[in-house]
């Protein structure tokens, strides 16, 4: 596996001014492993990083979604989440309940694409899909 670029490296490659408020938020999102508001991502961070305020947070999460370092999703009642996530993956199955995100791989998509493009005759050049549901421990522990 090639060696991923630190955050930090990341951050700055994307021209943005290099602050550690901008660490500490990817950091914390990237250990989550699951899809935060920005409001759950200031509560799990503002405890030991008392001076980030909430919409320095929220606009640290904007950045890292424009810098390809994240990708959001939408909740109920307009609330955004976002995940941690490489650029090049643009498909995940978002779980509504315990909200983890698992990679959709272009294999199950290019079908799909490929469908589109005979039956309309569309050529598709870029298409980001996300599925809401429920993973597979969410939909046992309904069922008990
Ligand atoms: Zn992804
Ligand atoms: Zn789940």
């Amino acid at each position: 596996m090639a060696h991923a670029p630190s955050i930090s490296t990341r951050i700055a490659s994307g021209g943005r001014r290099l602050t550690q408020q901008r660490v500490v938020v990817a950091e914390a999102l990237a250990s989550a492993r699951r899809a935060l508001s920005a409001q759950e991502l200031y509560d799990r961070i503002k405890t030991a990083h008392p001076g980030l305020g909430r919409a320095t947070v929220y606009r640290a999460l904007e950045a890292q979604v424009q810098d390809g370092m994240a990708s959001r999703f939408e909740r109920d009642g307009h609330v955004s989440a976002y995940i941690a996530c490489d650029a090049e993956h643009h498909h995940h199955l978002v779980c509504t309940r315990c909200q983890r995100v698992e990679d959709l791989s272009e294999e199950v998509v290019a079908p799909m694409l490929a469908s589109v493009g005979r039956r309309h005759e569309f050529q598709v050049d870029h298409a980001a899909l996300d599925l809401y549901g429920l993973c597979r421990s969410c939909r046992h522990a309904r069922r008990r």
